[in-house]
């Protein structure tokens, strides 16, 4: 442990210094308010013992410099060394940034139960910090954690929300392109007649890891978003761009030939159908809800269409 002890008076300084030593403090001593921030600054000690008279800069002035210096977090015990016994000098001190008072001469017991206190008081506080870190760790954890599906890692439906939402305003601002693709698992539910749940499982998170493999770009989202369908976000994306992304996902997934002998009819591997929408947002009155109508709508023309395929929702003519 280092005390910085800055005095002018070199009888006063020879005594303090003594005292610390006797506690197994090292000194570090400076005779003028200069140099003792100076000395601060280099030496960076555990406490400081600061006289409040000096000549040139007094010791509120070198409190403040001290408590100016010190990063945001860091505090150094400062206690004022005064020979006055007068209330407002005491204010004046603490409001300078001093810690506690020692009245001159300084006593060596007194000093010793100050000195004792104020570690008591850094050593608290550094475990309010160690716990403050810890707590930050967590936290961010923990919002980590709300983002992701359990079962599969992905972005859940919550994170997709949020995320669309902020897409799109993004999209409008600076008028780019938003596609989104849904992808649902095709007979999936006689796949777990036929599997089980826990293969069902199983399954899924292959899909997902399949799903993530083709979405290269790190501005798209691949979420789970609900039960055995996923969801794609792809900004600054076009309707061609999002068609051959969706290719890929049936593409992946029929790669990962995973059996599934439940369907009759069928390729008698899982497959997914994926329904593609691409929007210019900005337009009134439409939301990320249009988006996500407008993919489902798709979804359903793949499902429809035969499954296993991309789907597009046929163009509306446009009323009036
Ligand atoms: P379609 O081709 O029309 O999509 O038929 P499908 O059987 O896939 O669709 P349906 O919506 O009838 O069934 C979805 C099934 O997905 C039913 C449900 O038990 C299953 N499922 C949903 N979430 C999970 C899950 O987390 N784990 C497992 N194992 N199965 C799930
Ligand atoms: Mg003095
Ligand atoms: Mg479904
Ligand atoms: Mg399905």
């Amino acid at each position: 442990m280092k005390a910085l002890v800055i005095e002018d008076s070199q009888t006063g300084l020879a005594l303090i210094g003594q005292h610390l030593e006797r506690m197994g403090i090292v000194p570090i001593e400076a005779t003028d308010g200069e140099s003792g921030v100076a000395a601060f600054r280099e030496h960076n000690p555990d406490i400081v013992l600061l006289d409040v008279v000096m000549p040139g800069m007094d010791g509120y002035e070198v409190a403040r410099r001290i408590r100016a210096i010190e990063q945001s977090g860091e505090w150094t015990p400062i206690i004022f060394l005064t020979a006055r016994t007068a209330d407002a000098d005491l204010v004046q001190g603490i409001t300078a940034g001093g810690d506690d008072y020692l009245f001159k001469p300084v006593s060596e017991v007194v000093l010793a139960a100050k000195v004792r206190a104020m570690q008591r008081i850094l050593q608290m506080r550094y475990s309010l910090v160690v716990l403050t870190r810890k707590l930050d760790t967590a936290n961010q954890e923990l919002t980590r954690l709300t983002a992701l599906d359990g079962l599969t890692g992905l972005a859940n439906r919550r994170h997709f929300d949020e995320t669309i939402a902020r897409e799109w305003r993004r999209a409008a601002r600076y008028k780019r392109p938003l596609s989104l693709a849904l992808v649902d698992v095709d007979y999936f539910k006689q796949y777990n007649d036929t599997y089980g749940h826990l293969a069902g499982d199983e399954c899924l998170k292959s899909v997902a890891g399949s799903l993530l493999a083709v979405s290269r770009r790190p501005s798209d989202l691949v979420a789970r978003y609900g039960g055995e369908e996923f969801a794609l976000v792809l900004p600054e994306t076009d309707q061609a761009g999002a068609r051959r992304v969706a290719e890929s996902l049936c593409d992946a997934i029929r790669a990962l030939a995973i059996r599934h002998a439940g369907i009759a009819a069928g390729t008698g591997h899982v497959t997914i159908s994926v329904g593609v929408a691409t929007m210019m947002p900005g337009q009134e009155g439409a939301g990320p809800q249009s988006l996500i109508g407008e993919a489902d709508l798709a979804l359903y023309a793949a499902k429809s269409g035969g499954r296993d395929r991309v789907g597009f929702r046929q163009a509306e003519p446009v009323a009036g």
